[in-house]
């Protein structure tokens, strides 16, 4: 059990050789621990067993279509945004094999392997993915068909959060609620400022494992508990950068992040599904799914059995679908969209607004991935805003 004095809200200061200490002690606790590293020119999620592969001085550079990494002396270690990975690549990942059969002179038997997943603690959750796990949350664990390989992940997980202080020109967080400061859903949460980082708890794992750090002489120390004052400006970090955002202030060496008007939106895109804007898109759109794979939220999947040679064994493969493939809406008689046209308006409507009606709450968080990593640089925000500047009469 945690002390009285590390229950959840606590905060406390870290320095980088407590930032280490901690990626120790969740190792030492049976956890794989993932974060932001380079790999491939971009910052993606990897594995971490030392501070030091953390992307401390780098910033990235994001726009329609454009993703460039660049050093800077002045950058802390997470004042990069977010880079094509999500915990979606980790909790429901691309592949995986959900069933194995094995036959024998006695006929077929399930092998598949019942060991549970290896507990997973991630390092640099931003707001905008911690509100795209709250939605897979519901797709995957709401109402009555639980996904059990979900679920056994989830229930294995840590999130370290970090508070942003910098946005990129395709976040826009702030409109849609879920950041830039991290909202519920974290273990911890971690600030940086002045070089060292303010962690604030926000369950009783997160105080746990802050309270074995004290334990251990690390850094962390009652007299490095912050004070109301404290506390106060350091959340003000994401604060501020949220008003920035919404003031859409233009400043050199800090592009203009996007925004989303969200007012009314349900009813804007299902009373427009006729407009000529979804054709002018379709003559840019490549329909090769990109937006949809580095999409935090979007889940559909297909499933697939494989037997080998032999006849003797057989899987239940699932791996990630997408709207904008032809196979997805291929039905008997015939295929339900045909055009490109009719795919980005069905994944923009159920994004936006049909995904309102199924699960309570839009599709998106403002990630901005889906504008990142579209090769021709389509942007939903310039799409939605398009429409409702001439709405179909
Ligand atoms: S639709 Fe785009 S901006 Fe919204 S959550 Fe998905 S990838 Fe992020
Ligand atoms: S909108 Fe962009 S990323 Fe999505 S399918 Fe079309 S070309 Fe690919």
């Amino acid at each position: 059990m945690p002390d009285s004095s590390s229950i959840p809200g606590d905060w406390r200061w870290l320095d980088a050789d407590g930032l280490q200490i901690l990626i120790d002690l969740l190792r030492g606790r049976g956890f794989r621990v993932v974060g932001p590293r380079i790999a491939d020119g971009a910052i993606v999620i990897g594995d971490i067993d030392s501070a030091a592969q953390l992307p401390t001085g780098w910033l990235d550079d994001q726009d329609g279509g454009s993703y460039r990494l660049r050093q800077d002396k002045a950058a802390g270690t997470f004042d990069h945004v977010v880079g094509p990975h999500s915990l979606k690549n980790f909790l429901f990942p691309a592949r995986e094999t959900l069933q194995h059969w094995t036959r024998d002179d006695r006929g077929w038997h399930d092998t598949t392997p019942a060991e549970p997943p290896r507990p997973l603690a991630v390092i640099g959750v931003r707001g905008c993915d911690l509100a795209a796990l709250a939605i897979q949350d519901r797709v995957f664990l709401g109402g009555d068909h639980v996904d059990p390989a979900y679920k056994a992940r989830r229930e294995r997980l840590f999130l370290l959060a970090v508070n942003c202080r910098r946005a990129a020109a395709t976040c826009f967080c702030h409109s849609m609620g879920c950041g830039p400061a991290a909202g519920p859903g974290f273990d911890l949460a971690l600030t940086e400022t002045d070089g060292r980082f303010a962690v604030e708890t926000g369950s009783e794992a997160g105080a746990a494992l802050l309270a074995e750090l004290a334990a251990r002489g690390s850094p962390v120390t009652p007299a490095e508990i912050l004070d109301e004052a404290a506390i106060e400006q350091v959340r003000d970090i994401p604060r501020r950068l949220g008003r920035e955002m919404h003031a859409r202030r233009a400043e050199p060496g800090r592009p203009v992040p996007r925004s989303l008007d969200t007012d009314g939106i349900r009813d804007l895109l299902f009373s427009n599904l006729e407009h000529p804007r979804w054709q002018q898109v379709a003559d840019r759109c490549l329909s090769c799914a990109n937006c949809t794979l580095v999409c935090p939220t979007c889940f559909c999947s297909s499933v697939s059995d494989v037997a080998d040679l032999s006849g003797d064994h057989a899987s239940r493969e699932r791996q990630w679908a997408s709207c904008f493939t032809l196979e997805h809406s291929q039905m008997h008689g015939g295929n339900a969209r045909p055009t490109v046209a009719s795919r980005y308006r069905q994944w923009l409507t159920h994004k936006l607004a049909g995904w309102i009606d199924q699960f309570g709450s839009s599709g998106c968080t403002g990630c901005g991935r889906c504008i990142t990593w579209c090769p021709v640089g389509i942007d939903l925000t310039a799409e939605v805003a398009a429409i409702r500047e001439a709405p179909t009469p």
